[in-house]
C-alpha cells in the first residue's frame, strides 16, 4: 500500500483533477490511498467569505459554489455527484448566514467552516474516478479513524486514531477500493470538526502511511520537490534529490512552505519514505525524504522567515542568579507565547518569536526581574546543514553577508544538529539568503 496526497493547486480545476487521476491510475497496482486538499485556494476563499459576512453582512458563497459546480460539469459528472454536493453547499450557505448574524468567528466555527473545502473536493474526485472505472470511495477523515483533541485550528490526533485508521482503511484497500480521504480535518470525541493546522493535509497523509505501515507516501505539489532555497528569492535554487526527516521538518518550521512542519513526525517512527513530486512536471524525479543520509556538502538548504520579533532580557542582578532562565521561560509559557530561537549568557537571554503576539503583559512581568528590549522587523535566516562543520559554514555565511553590509544579530545552533540560524533585519533577509545560497551552491 502507498499513500498519495495532492495539494490544493494539484486539484485546482477539472484539468488538474484529470492529471491527478491519471497519476493515481498509473499506480493502482501499488494499492493507493488518496488524500486530497481543498480545490485551489478554497480554504482562503472560505475564510474570506466569513470575513465579508462579519464585516459587510454579505453572505455570498458564489465564487466557491461556482468553482465546484463548474468543475463537476467540466468533468461530466452532472447528476452523479449533485446529491452529495448540493446539501454541503446548502449547509455552508446556512453557516455563512449564521456567522453574519453572530458577527464572530470562533476557532471552533472556523474549523467547521474550512472543513467544507476538503469535504467537497474528495466527493468530486471520487465520483470522477468512478467514471474511469476505478472503485473509489470518498471518506471524511472521521470516517477514516481521525479522532482529535479540541485544540481547534491546530488539533492533535488522539492515540486511538493509530488503531482506528488502519481498521477503517485496510479493509477498503484489500477489497480493491480506492479510498479518497479529506486531508486537514478531524473530529473530536464530541463530534465537532477540527483541523490539524494550515497545510495539514500533509500530516493526514503521513499519519495514514505510518498507521497503516504503507511502503511510501507521495506528496504531489506544484514544485519540483524540496529546493535548496525559495525559488521566489533565489531563481536558480535546485531541487534536492534527498533530505532527512529532521532536515525537512526544520526547513518547514523555519519558513519553507513545502511541507507541514509536523508532518514528518509520524514517518520518523516507522521510517516510511516520503517522496515529494511535482504534478505540473511529472517527469521531474522529486525529492526523497528518508531517515538518514550520508553527509556530503556542508549545506543542504537555506530558508528564511520574516515577521520575527527579537526580545533581549537582561537580568538586573549583575552576577549569576540561580533560576533566572527558568523564571524567564516560565513567564513566556504563562503568556502562551511560543519561542523559536534562543541564545543565552550568564545574565541575559535573547529569544525570537512571531510578531503577531501581543507582548504588553509579558513585558510587564519580565520587567520585575530584568531589563527588556523588544525589537520588531526582524527575520530568521536558517541554514540547514552539517552542524559539525558549523565554523566553516558560519565563517563563509557571515563573510558574504558582511561584504553586503548585512549585520547578523543573534546566532543559534540547535541541538538538532542540522540547523544554524541567525537574525537579520527584515529588509535584508532576501539578500542574505541569496548571498549565502550563492556562496554554497555556485
Ligand atoms: N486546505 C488546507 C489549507 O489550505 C489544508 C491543506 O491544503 O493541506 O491549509
Ligand atoms: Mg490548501
Amino acid at each position: 500500500m502507498i499513500v498519495i496526497k495532492f495539494g490544493g493547486s494539484s486539484v485546482a480545476d477539472a484539468d488538474r483533477i484529470r492529471t491527478m487521476a491519471e497519476i493515481v491510475k498509473q499506480r493502482v497496482s501499488q494499492k493507493p490511498v488518496l488524500v486530497l486538499s481543498a480545490m485551489g485556494d478554497t480554504t482562503d476563499r472560505l475564510l474570506e467569505a466569513a470575513d465579508a459576512a462579519i464585516n459587510t453582512g454579505s453572505c455570498s458563497i458564489d465564487g466557491i459554489q461556482e468553482l465546484h459546480i463548474k468543475t463537476i460539469a467540466a468533468l461530466g459528472l452532472g447528476t452523479r455527484v449533485e446529491s452529495e454536493i448540493t446539501p454541503l453547499l446548502k449547509e455552508l450557505q446556512d453557516l455563512i448566514m449564521g456567522i453574519s448574524m453572530i458577527k464572530e468567528l470562533t476557532k471552533k466555527t472556523k474549523d467547521y467552516l474550512v472543513s467544507f473545502g476538503e469535504r467537497l473536493s474528495v466527493r468530486i474526485a471520487a465520483a470522477y474516478f468512478r467514471t474511469l472505472d476505478v472503485r473509489a470511495k470518498a471518506l471524511d477523515a472521521w470516517d477514516a479513524g481521525f479522532l482529535s483533541d479540541d485544540n481547534y485550528t491546530a488539533a492533535w490526533l488522539l492515540k486511538e486514531s493509530w488503531e482506528m485508521i488502519p481498521q477503517k482503511i485496510r479493509p477498503l484497500v484489500d477489497a480493491g477500493v480506492l479510498p479518497v480521504i479529506t486531508g486537514f480535518i478531524a473530529k473530536t470525541a464530541h463530534n465537532t470538526i477540527t483541523t490539524l493546522g494550515r497545510g495539514g493535509s500533509d500530516l493526514t497523509a503521513t499519519v495514514i502511511a505510518a498507521a497503516c505501515k504503507a511502503q511510501e507516501v507521495q506528496v504531489w505539489k506544484d514544485v519540483d520537490g524540496i529546493l535548496t532555497a525559495d525559488p521566489r528569492l533565489v531563481p536558480n535554487a535546485k531541487p534536492l534529490e534527498a533530505i532527512t526527516y529532521e532536515e525537512a521538518a526544520e526547513l518547514a518550521y523555519y519558513g519553507a512552505q513545502v511541507l507541514h512542519p509536523r508532518s514528518m513526525q509520524p514517518c520518523v517512527k516507522t521510517s516510511t519514505p516520503v517522496l515529494v513530486k511535482n504534478s505540473y512536471n511529472i517527469r521531474a524525479p522529486g525529492t526523497r525524504i528518508v531517515a538518514s543520509l550520508k553527509k556530503t556538502a556542508p549545506v543542504r538548504a537555506i530558508t528564511s522567515r520574516k515577521n520575527v520579533t527579537l526580545v533581549d532580557v537582561v537580568s538586573t542582578r549583575m552576577v549569576g542568579q540561580v533560576g533566572f532562565l527558568e523564571q524567564v521561560f516560565s513567564t513566556f509559557a504563562k503568556h502562551g507565547i511560543s519561542i523559536d530561537m534562543v541564545a543565552t549568557s550568564e545574565v541575559s537571554i535573547s529569544v525570537t518569536l512571531d510578531t503577531n503576539y501581543d507582548l504588553s503583559r509579558l513585558q510587564e512581568d519580565l520587567l520585575k526581574i530584568a531589563q527588556v528590549n523588544i525589537k520588531t522587523g526582524k527575520a530568521i535566516v536558517t541554514i540547514i546543514g552539517d552542524v559539525e562543520r558549523s565554523s566553516e559554514i558560519l565563517s563563509r555565511a557571515f563573510s558574504v553577508c558582511a561584504a553586503a553590509g548585512i549585520q547578523a544579530q543573534m546566532l543559534s545552533q540547535g541541538a538538532s544538529k542540522v540547523n544554524i540560524s541567525f537574525i537579520v533585519s527584515d529588509t535584508q533577509a532576501a539578500e542574505a539568503v541569496r548571498r549565502v545560497h550563492k556562496e554554497f551552491f555556485s
